[in-house]
C-alpha cells in the first residue's frame, strides 16, 4: 500500500443475516417503491416466486429468464418487460447473471436494485454493468446500476451445490487477490480484502464438509461480501483481464476459469506486488499463498486445468493476444511471453511456480 490513496465509499446499505429476507418488504417500502419486478433464473423460479408473494402489492410479478452474461435479447425483453408491467424498481434474487439483468433495466430506465445475492460472485456490489452481443460481451461503469440495497441472507446460499461453492467462492477470492494490488487500492479496501480472503479460506472447507451448516454458510457469504465490495471499489489486473477473455472468447465457465487460473495469476505477480503478499500470507497462514491457494482448490474437488474447462492448446496463442494487446495496470510487467507461460501451466494444471 502506498501513503496516498483515494477512497470513494459506495452509497448503498447492507443487510446481512439468516432470514433476513423477511426484511424486503420494510426494504422495498424504505426506499418508496410500489411495483417491484422481482428477477430471477429460470432455475430459480420458484424461490423468486416465494419472494415476489412475500411482497404482496409491492411486486409486478416474477421475470426468470436471466441468463449467464447477459445476452442483449434477454436485455431487451426484460427492459420491455418491465416498462409494460410499469415496475419502478428490481428485485435481483440469484447469482451474478440475475444482478447482471437487474442492472440492464437500471441502466436503461435508472430503476433501484436490491440484490438478495445467493452465489459468492459479488456483482452486487460494483457499479459495472455487462451485455453480449454477437458473442462479444461490452462492459462499463455507471452508478446508476449499482444495487441501492443489498440483503445477505446465508439461507439462500445453502441450496449452492458444493461444487459451485467451493469455485463460487475462489471467484471472490480472486476479486480480493487483485484488490490488494490494485493501483487504486487504499487501506480500508486492503482490509476489506484480507479479511475477506481470511473468511472464504477458512469456511470453504467446512462449507465442504457440512454445506447444511448456517454458521459456515454466513462466514462465507460474509468473506463474499467483502471481496466483492473490494471488486466495486478498484480497478482489476491481470488475472481478471485473464478470466475476461477465457470466458469472453472461448465460452470458458466463470467461477470454475477464476479458480484454476488465480493460484498462476497470483505467482506472476506475487513477487512484485510485496504489500499484497504480506496481506495474503496473514489471511492464508501460508508462506506461498500461490501454491496454497492452488492445493485448497484441489483438496475441495475443484477443477484442475483449463484443459478439463474445455480450452485447447491452439487456442492459447489467441488467448495470449488478446489479453496482451492494451496496456492496464498490473504490478508486473505483462509480456506475452510471461502469459503465454502463464496461460501453458494453467491450461496443464502444472504446479505453481515458486
Ligand atoms: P450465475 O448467476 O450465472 O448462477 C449460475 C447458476 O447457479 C444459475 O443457474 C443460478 O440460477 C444457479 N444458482 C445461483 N445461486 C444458487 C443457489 N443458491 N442455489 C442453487 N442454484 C443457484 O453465476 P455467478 O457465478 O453468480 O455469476 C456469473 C456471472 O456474473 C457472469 O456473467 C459474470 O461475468 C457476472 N459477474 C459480474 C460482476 C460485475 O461486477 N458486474 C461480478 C461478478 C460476476
Amino acid at each position: 500500500m502506498s501513503n496516498s490513496f483515494f477512497y470513494s465509499a459506495l452509497p448503498m446499505r447492507v443487510s446481512f443475516g439468516a432470514g433476513y429476507r423477511s426484511k424486503l418488504a420494510d426494504e422495498v417500502n424504505s426506499l418508496g417503491l410500489k411495483r417491484v419486478l422481482v428477477l430471477a433464473t429460470e432455475y430459480q423460479k420458484d424461490l423468486a416466486q416465494e419472494i415476489s408473494d412475500s411482497l404482496g402489492e409491492l411486486s409486478v410479478g416474477v421475470y426468470a429468464k436471466a441468463q449467464m452474461h447477459v445476452p442483449i435479447e434477454t436485455a431487451r425483453d426484460a427492459q420491455r418487460y418491465a416498462n409494460e408491467a410499469g415496475a419502478d424498481g428490481c428485485v435481483a434474487v440469484g447469482g451474478g447473471s440475475t444482478t447482471g439483468l437487474g442492472k440492464a433495466i437500471a441502466l436503461e430506465f435508472g430503476t433501484p436494485i436490491i440484490a438478495l445475492p445467493t452465489t459468492y460472485a459479488g456483482s452486487e456490489m460494483t457499479p459495472v454493468w455487462g451485455l453480449t452481443a454477437d458473442g462479444v460481451k461490452k462492459t462499463g461503469k455507471d452508478s446508476r446500476v449499482l444495487p441501492t440495497s443489498v440483503i445477505y441472507d446465508p439461507e439462500l446460499t445453502l441450496s449452492l451445490p458444493v461444487g459451485m461453492s467451493i469455485t463460487s467462492g475462489f471467484n471472490a477470492v480472486a476479486h480480493a487477490v487483485e484488490a490488494l494490488y490494485a493501483p487504486d487500492g487504499s487501506p480500508i479496501i486492503s482490509l476489506m480484502a484480507e479479511e475477506g480472503v481470511r473468511s472464504l479460506v477458512g469456511a470453504l472447507p467446512r462449507v465442504a464438509a457440512d454445506s447444511d451448516n448456517i454458521d459456515h454458510r454466513s462466514e462465507a457469504l460474509y468473506g463474499a461480501w467483502l471481496c466483492g465490495a473490494t471488486l466495486g471499489a478498484t480497478t482489476m489486473s491481470l488475472h481478471h483481464k485473464l478470466c475476461h477473455t477465457l470466458g469472453g472468447t472461448f465460452n470458458l465457465p466463470h467461477a470454475e476459469t477464476h479458480t484454476v487460473v488465480l493460484p498462476y495469476a497470483l505467482a506472476y505477480n506475487a513477487k512484485s506486488a510485496p504489500h499484497a503478499l504480506a496481506a495474503l500470507q496473514r489471511a492464508t497462514g501460508a508462506e506461498d499463498p500461490a501454491a496454497y491457494l492452488r492445493q485448497l482448490s484441489l483438496d475441495l474437488g475443484a477443477p484442475a486445468s483449463l484443459r478439463e474447462l474445455g480450452l485447447r492448446d491452439e487456442e492459447i496463442a489467441t488467448a495470449v493476444d488478446l489479453a496482451t494487446r492494451n496496456p492496464y495496470a498490473n504490478p508486473r510487467e505483462v509480456t506475452a511471453d510471461g502469459v503465454r507461460k502463464l496461460l501453458t501451466a494453467a491450461l496443464n494444471g502444472d504446479p505453481v511456480p515458486a
